[in-house]
Order: structure tokens, then C-alpha cells, then sequence
């Protein structure tokens, strides 16, 4: 016990000798150590009688916790997800501390802090009766603990069953967490669980204060049973007796993390809790890989192929626009729609998938592009603050009063936001109530309450929005639904996109005829005349879905190979070149491709460029084992970039 390993936050892949002065095991605590010239705050993993290095070692500096915050187990876990994700181990342990553990705070300083958990209370007269398809897939997700795939179309009451399911876990005295998308969902479910479950809900997500999250932390702990409703980072809760996670909206790419630890939070609910834990996905659209190993038999598909009560699926109509006149991006005809619609007293709902006004903003008289420096994007127009901002970084600049490169003051935009629909339909309808929801309008809880409200109205309504508008909102009285510019999407060569793109219109399509009144989606188009669309009709995701998955199987692509991208970021284009060129040949196998290296579809984030390498094989273990080596040969050589990653399961190559 002479000396410790202590993970520290810090992109080096290994854990740090230290000498342990207290005379005391202090594995799985917390500890405030010395590291080049900074103070760090590591966990300590293992101790050692004796030390051989040749580095002097110096003393920890001060122990923060008097029982360990990491037990083995724990302690095991993250080792394994460090290995899974070939990721520095201090930095994963880091993921799983909250804020206030981050810092210099002992246990003693925390322990005026208590978590009050309550008595289980739940209010049995707020569960609606099941159908007898409900009831089957009840009784099919009890009937094991497999991994299951509720996959049903939207409105077919798939939070109910698993409202029902989670009612029977906390009367066996366990806890359930329920992960969900987006932060701005977080108020809506909250409403609707409290309904049934009153005080036993809690929340957590990155909108809430370090102390409102720690004290989740500590009622995680507790050994009550609870409900945790989250998002993507409540997987990293120490969570007692947890019998069940919920993934719901399971396809969506926020679960998987998309800078620094590229986690997915549906891997890490494997690798955390094994089999001891229920798992179910839930989605009208599940993504190709869960769909696959449904179909592969490795998880159990739970099927629900007709809405509750009297709603109607949506008829999608292709709308195509060439050479059509356009008023913000919609044509003539469906603004009469619009028009109608809203004289009817129902609702309609506009989808573009672009915040902002206009995502280009140019000089007339020499063609200057307002591109910002931060990030290699065109920084996009926003109208009502008078902005230039990057959508990448969120940085904005005022708007120049004349042009950097020739002078002159003659400037216009091209492209379309949802800020300028939202301006050309108050034109066109000056009286009808007209609501933007978009990242830029849902910042703050303020603002996400508000917009949940207007959801919930039932009054006449225009909502012009992104993607936002399409993640699993009960919208009440939404009988028009325009969808604008998706084809780029459907139809590029970015098979991510091309997933996402198909998963976002079914999902926009179903927010509408939830009340049984008839409806219309329009898909406006300029290649309305594409095979694709002939399947996206029908409004059948799983058509679809086996669309693209027979494409892939063709071209030998994800899920049916493994692929793994090698994403790095530098200052220096030559010297991230350069380090890629040589993973690449280091890389180069039997059994492996590799290709690239590429630049990033955003070559350059944060004044910092980016590329990356693809490399693919029909052995996974063999990759995997080559990375490995790969990861290991690069720390030792000590390499002159020092901000890369590996990334498993990648959802897109930025
Ligand atoms: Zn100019
Ligand atoms: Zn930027």
C-alpha cells in the first residue's frame, strides 16, 4: 500500500503512480494529486507494494473521500468501458462523477446534502386499461429478461405498456430509468409520469444545476424504488436495484455522444449492467442496427401495428416543386393549404431542418461567402438579433456594415431557415398564431415550458420547426403537415444521414390525425419521381427501413460489416495528415480495409482541422485487436497529436 494508481483526467491512456502517505487502502477514492504543473482530482484503481519506474514519484496531495465513492465492481466496469472504447480511463471515470465530485469538495463538505427520497406512491386510478396487443407485449417483456424492441407506430401507446411494466418493478422494490432524447421532452414526461407515480420521479439532465444533479446522484443511491427520466449522461447514475432502462425514441443519435467520449449510452447499458437489467427500445423507427439484431433474433421484436382509439396513420402525398414559385420555401398550392387549414381552426405543422433565417449570407458585388474561422461552415443569418452565427460552435458576430474583401455594402442571403418561414407565413397570415420551435427558441427551462404548453394547446396553430418538432411530442390538432428540403437527406451519399432522414419523416408524419380527424403530409420534392419515394408513400417505416438495409447489404456496409472510424483534430494540417497516413499504415492488415485519410464533412471545428480514416472488416475481433495494438504502439511513441479518437459504433464521420 505503498504506492497507488490514480486515474486522472487526461488524455493519456493509462493511470499514474503516486505515493500513499496515509497508510490507508484508498482504492475507489478520490484523491487531489499533482500532475505536471496542475492539481488534477483522480480516482485511485490499484495499489502497490513497491514502485520500479524510473520517474520520482511524488505524494497525493490530498485524500477527498473517507469511503470509497467506486467500489470493484464499478471500478471493473469502467475499466472495461475504457478497453471497449479504447478511450484514457480517467477521463471515462470522470464521466461517471457529477460536477460537484469534480472539484476540490470533500465528502465531509458534501454531507450536508441529502438526496430525501420518498415512499413509493403510485396512483393507481391514472393507468389507462390496456389493449389486448398492449397486454401481449406486456406480458412478453415480463416473460424474460432479454433485450426487447417495443416497435410500434407512433400513437400506438407504447409509453403505456411500459408505464405498466415499470408500475410492477417498483412493487418488486425496484427502480426503472427511462432515457429519453432531448432535454426539451424532459417537462412533457415528467407531467405525465407524475401523474401516475407522483413523488418516486426524478429528473436528470444537463439543463439542471450541479446540485440539483448531485442530489440526484445521491437518491440514485438510495435504496428506495424510483423512476430516473433522463437524458443520454443519466447512464452514468450509480442507480440501486435498477431493474429496467428504457431507451425511448431508441433511434435517436443524441444517445450516442458525439465529441470527446464517444459513449452510447444503449452500449453502455450492456457493458454496465449485463443481464441484470431488462433493456427495452422503443421507436416507431428503430435504428437499422437494433432493427437488425431483432431480425437476427438477438433482441426480442415486441410488435404494435395499429394506433389506439380513433387516430388515423397519415397519408403522405409527394409534392414536387420544380419550377414552381416558392413564398419562404413553400409553394403556391400548399399555402393555400395552409391557408384553409388554419380557416378550419386546425393545426398545421412546417418542417425545414435549418434554424436561422438563411444559411448563406453573401456580398452581391464580388461574392464574398460570410464563412466564420472557428469552424470551416458558412455562418448563417440570423435575422431577428441582426447575428452571423456558427452553428457548429455557436459563436456569432455582428453583421459587417461592408463587404472584408471588396468594400462594398450590397449584401443578400440564399437558402432558407425556419426563422424565414416562420416571417413569410406571419405575412401571408397575419392573424394566425404562429410558433417557431427550434434549438434557438427552447433554450433555457423557461422557454422549453413555454413551448411544451403551446404543444399541449389545443387552439389553431402554425408550428415552423426543426427535427426538434418531430421528437415524440403529443401534439393535439396537427391535421397538415408540410415537410420541406429533406431531399438532400434521403438521397446523398451519407448513409447516416440517409437513416436519420428517413427515421425524422415517418416520425414528423405521425404527429399528425392523432385525434381521428383526416389529415395530409406533404413531402415538397424536387426529385419526386425517385424509387424511394414510391416506399416513404406508404408511410411504413419498416418498408423503408428493409430498402435501405437490402441497399446496404449490396455495398457491404454497417450493420452487415464493422466499422470503425479513426477521427483526429490539429492545428497543423500537415501533422494531422501525416499522424493519419501512418496510423493508416500501421493499420493496413490482413482482414482489414482502411481508407482515407479524409477530411471531415466540417474540416475545421473550433480553429482546429479535422480528418479521419474508415477502417472496416467482416472480423471484428481482429479489428478490434489491431486498434488495440494501434492505441498502444501510438502512447508509447509518444505522438506529436494528442486529440484523437477511436470511434466504435459511429453515427457520422464529424
Ligand atoms: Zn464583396
Ligand atoms: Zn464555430
Amino acid at each position: 500500500m505503498n504506492f497507488v494508481d490514480v486515474a486522472v483526467p487526461s488524455p493519456l491512456r493509462s493511470t499514474f503512480t503516486y505515493k500513499n502517505n496515509t497508510g490507508k487502502n484508498l482504492i475507489g477514492r478520490r484523491v487531489l494529486v499533482e500532475f505536471g504543473r496542475r492539481k488534477l482530482i483522480g480516482v485511485v484503481t490499484a495499489d502497490r507494494d513497491d514502485y520500479k519506474g524510473e520517474y520520482k514519484i511524488k505524494d497525493i496531495l490530498q485524500t477527498l473521500d473517507h469511503y470509497p465513492t467506486f467500489n470493484n465492481t464499478q471500478l471493473l466496469t469502467i475499466k472495461k468501458i475504457s478497453d471497449h472504447y479504447m478511450h484514457p480511463i480517467g477521463v471515462v471515470l470522470e464521466a461517471f462523477l457529477p460536477t460537484m465530485l469534480r472539484k476540490t469538495k470533500t465528502q465531509l463538505d458534501l454531507s450536508k446534502y441529502s438526496s430525501g427520497v420518498c415512499d413509493l406512491d403510485i396512483n393507481d386510478s391514472n393507468f389507462h386499461e390496456l389493449t389486448a396487443d398492449q397486454e401481449s407485449c406486456l406480458k412478453k417483456i415480463k416473460g424474460n429478461d432479454r433485450e426487447s424492441l417495443l416497435f410500434g407506430v407512433t400513437s400506438s401507446g407504447k409509453t403505456e405498456i411500459y408505464k405498466h411494466y415499470i408500475k410492477s418493478l417498483l412493487q418488486e422494490g425496484k427502480s426503472a430509468l427511462v432515457l429519453v432524447p432531448e432535454i426539451f421532452l424532459t417537462p412533457q414526461i415528467h407531467d405525465d409520469f407524475k401523474k401516475n407515480f407522483n413523488n418516486s420521479v426524478y429528473i436528470h439532465h444537463s439543463g439542471l444545476t450541479e446540485l440539483q444533479r448531485f442530489k440526484i446522484w445521491l437518491a440514485a443511491q438510495d435504496n428506495k424504488p424510483k423512476i430516473i427520466i433522463g437524458t443520454r449522461s443519466a447512464i452514468f447514475l450509480p442507480i440501486k436495484n435498477l431493474g429496467a432502462i428504457i431507451f425511448d425514441e431508441e433511434h435517436d443519435q443524441s444517445y450516442k455522444q458525439q465529441d470527446g467520449f464517444r459513449y452510447d449510452a444503449r452500449t453502455l447499458a450492456k457493458i454496465i449492467y449485463g443481464n441484470d437489467v431488462k433493456i427495452i427500445y422503443s421507436s416507431a423507427t428503430p435504428s437499422l442496427n437494433t432493427l437488425q439484431s431483432s431480425k437476427d433474433n438477438v433482441i426480442e421484436r415486441l410488435s404494435l401495428k395499429k394506433r389506439i382509439s380513433k387516430s388515423k396513420m397519415p397519408k403522405i402525398e409527394v409534392h414536387p416543386i420544380n419550377k414552381k414559385n416558392l413564398i419562404g420555401g413553400i409553394s403556391d398550392e400548399l399555402i393555400d393549404e395552409i391557408k384553409k387549414n388554419d380557416e378550419m381552426g386546425n393545426q398545421t405543422l412546417i418542417l425545414l431542418n435549418r434554424r436561422g433565417y438563411a444559411p448563406v449570407f453573401l456580398c452581391n458585388s464580388c461574392g464574398w461567402i460570410a464563412k466564420s474561422n472557428c469552424c470551416d461552415t458558412s455562418l448563417v443569418l440570423h435575422q431577428g438579433v441582426r447575428r452571423l452565427k456558427c452553428h457548429r460552435c455557436e459563436s456569432a458576430w455582428g453583421i459587417p456594415e461592408c463587404c472584408p474583401s471588396c468594400g462594398a455594402s450590397d449584401f443578400s442571403y440564399k437558402g432558407i431557415g425556419t426563422q424565414q418561414v416562420e416571417e413569410a407565413i406571419k405575412n401571408i397570415l397575419p392573424k394566425a398564431e404562429v410558433i417557431r420551435i427550434d434549438r434557438d427558441s427552447v433554450s433555457g427551462k423557461a422557454r422549453r415550458d413555454k413551448s411544451s404548453l403551446m404543444i399541449k394547446d389545443i387552439e389553431p396553430k402554425i408550428f415552423v420547426g426543426t427535427q426538434l418538432l418531430a421528437k415524440g411530442h403529443d401534439f393535439k390538432k396537427i391535421t397538415l403537415i408540410i415537410i420541406l428540403n429533406l431531399d438532400f437527406g434521403l438521397f446523398g451519399a451519407d448513409i447516416h444521414l440517409q437513416e436519420q432522414t428517413a427515421q425524422l419523416l415517418i416520425q414528423v408524419a405521425g404527429r399528425a390525425g392523432r385525434t381521428g380527424m383526416d389529415n395530409k403530409v406533404y413531402l415538397q420534392t424536387r426529385v419526386a419521381d425517385h424509387p424511394m419515394f414510391n416506399l416513404i408513400k406508404t408511410g411504413d417505416y419498416e418498408l423503408v427501413a428493409n430498402e435501405i438495409l437490402k441497399e446496404r447489404k449490396k455495398l457491404d456496409l454497417s450493420p452487415y460489416i464493422d466499422v470503425v472510424y479513426l477521427k483526429a483534430e490539429d492545428a497543423n494540417q500537415a501533422r494531422l495528415r501525416k499522424f493519419l497516413v501512418e496510423a493508416k499504415k500501421y493499420l493496413s492488415k490482413e482482414h482489414l480495409e482502411v481508407y482515407g485519410p479524409f477530411e471531415a464533412p466540417i474540416t475545421k471545428v473550433g480553429y482546429k482541422h479535422r480528418m479521419f480514416c474508415i477502417i472496416q472488416s467482416s472480423k471484428k475481433e481482429i479489428m478490434l485487436k489491431a486498434l488495440d495494438d494501434f492505441v498502444s504502439h501510438s502512447d508509447k511513441q509518444k505522438k506529436e497529436i494528442s486529440n484523437w479518437v477511436v470511434d466504435i459504433d459511429p453515427i457520422n464521420a464529424s
